[in-house]
């Protein structure tokens, strides 16, 4: 029997509706200055609003200036914010971006210094911060139960996650109806991303019994429901289905952490501008196929079949055929990847920690034969 060790600290609340039920979960929280950390499209929408006014003075200020992909000054603005009204609580509401700057800004307000200090400088994250709710309102990152942070230093030019059990939210209160107002394309990315969660949870080297039995879980909700909830914003019962996949999904990466898949979306994002989720999923099909052949490939084939798939292969096919209906990038060329220099940045920059959690060692001729196999010029 092997060996492993399994904990998920964040508690789940989860069910269409929830969202009323904040003002009695920071009542029981006993949270009294509030700092709600959102989206600019949450404070348009007017749910922002209707949080403030529902959490009947508790909460203080919004602080919404966040962009995709969140930057170091980001978080660094809403330290300040949190600082200036005293914050001891926050409500963190949005997608991936959003709940990525909150687990870092709660933790840096506690302290006497900046988020670089912890970012760039790499000193440890050895204390819990300002205790926070996470809502996602967006199926996708999971961030709202996980332990990591990514961010990107625009100024050094670096995007890196940044990990600790004190950057845990306290709370993780998922309701699907918050996101059916996701757009098509946000759907879509965010939805891949879900997909790559689970089958590298599965692959990568860290996967134990618990981590394999969510990630399947996962897998099978997304593979079901991503087209539905893509086509038909509006179906609250796809929309449950993916908010289920992606939570469920993040107990299993937020163990075993992700893989190649991952590693090679980050200068995709970082140098080229692709959306993660879509990202990832553009080199996908062509991993789960190499680690088919790999120590893993019986695994991967056996869980292929499991899904109904044919084999590892129908299963890759799968996704790029998902991907082509939500109209996704297919190619490198695509991506923004068109000349050999562009192609040696994408592979020099491919190489962040999880590529090593890959079954099946990549090189970066390897790597390189890979991405020229999803190129429109050789395929
Ligand atoms: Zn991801």
């Amino acid at each position: 029997m092997e060996n492993f060790y399994y904990e998920q600290p964040v508690p789940i609340d989860f069910g269409v509706g929830k969202i009323k039920e904040l003002p009695s979960i920071l009542e029981k929280f006993k949270a009294q200055n509030i700092l709600l950390i959102s989206a600019p499209s949450m404070v348009r929408n007017g749910m922002a609003q209707k949080i403030m006014d529902a959490a009947k003075g508790k909460i203080k200020a919004i602080f919404s200036d966040i962009q995709p992909n969140p930057t170091v000054q980001n978080t660094d603005q809403c330290v300040k914010v949190l600082r200036e009204h005293n914050c001891d609580f926050a409500v963190a509401l949005g997608g991936g971006s959003i709940l990525d700057c909150a687990k870092v800004a709660c933790f840096v307000a506690s302290t006497t210094n900046m988020t670089e200090v912890y970012f760039t400088k790499q000193q440890l994250i050895s204390q819990k911060g300002i205790p926070f709710i996470a809502i996602p309102t967006t199926s996708g990152t999971a961030s709202e139960i996980t332990n990591v942070s990514v961010l990107t230093d625009t100024v050094h030019d670096i995007k890196a996650p940044l990990a600790s059990d004190f950057l845990y939210p306290i709370y993780a209160l998922i309701d699907p109806t918050l996101t059916v107002s996701c757009p098509q394309k946000v759907t879509a990315s965010s939805g891949l991303d879900v997909i790559a969660h689970s089958l590298e949870a599965f692959y990568g080297k860290k996967h134990q019994p618990y981590t394999d039995m969510a990630a399947e879980y996962a897998a099978k909700l997304a593979f079901e429901n991503l087209l539905i909830a893509y086509h038909e914003p509006d179906n609250l019962e796809a929309r449950t289905k993916m908010s289920l996949a992606s939570v469920t999904a993040g107990m299993a990466f937020n163990l075993t952490q992700t893989a190649a898949a991952h590693a090679c979306s980050y200068p995709l994002t970082q140098n080229f501008g692709v959306p993660h989720g879509e990202a990832c999923a553009l080199t996908l099909p062509i991993f789960w196929i190499l680690n088919s052949t790999g120590p893993e490939g019986k695994r991967l084939e056996e869980f292929s079949r499991r899904l109904g798939f044919e084999d590892a292969k129908d299963l890759a096919n799968r996704i790029d055929e998902m991907k082509k209906e939500m109209r996704m990038r297919m190619t490198i060329e695509e991506a923004g990847v068109t000349t050999s220099e562009d192609l040696e940045l994408l592979v020099a920059n491919s190489f962040a920690p999880n590529m090593k959690n890959n079954p099946v060692e990549i090189t970066p001729d390897l790597l390189e034969k890979l991405y020229k196999s999803i190129s429109s010029i050789h395929s």
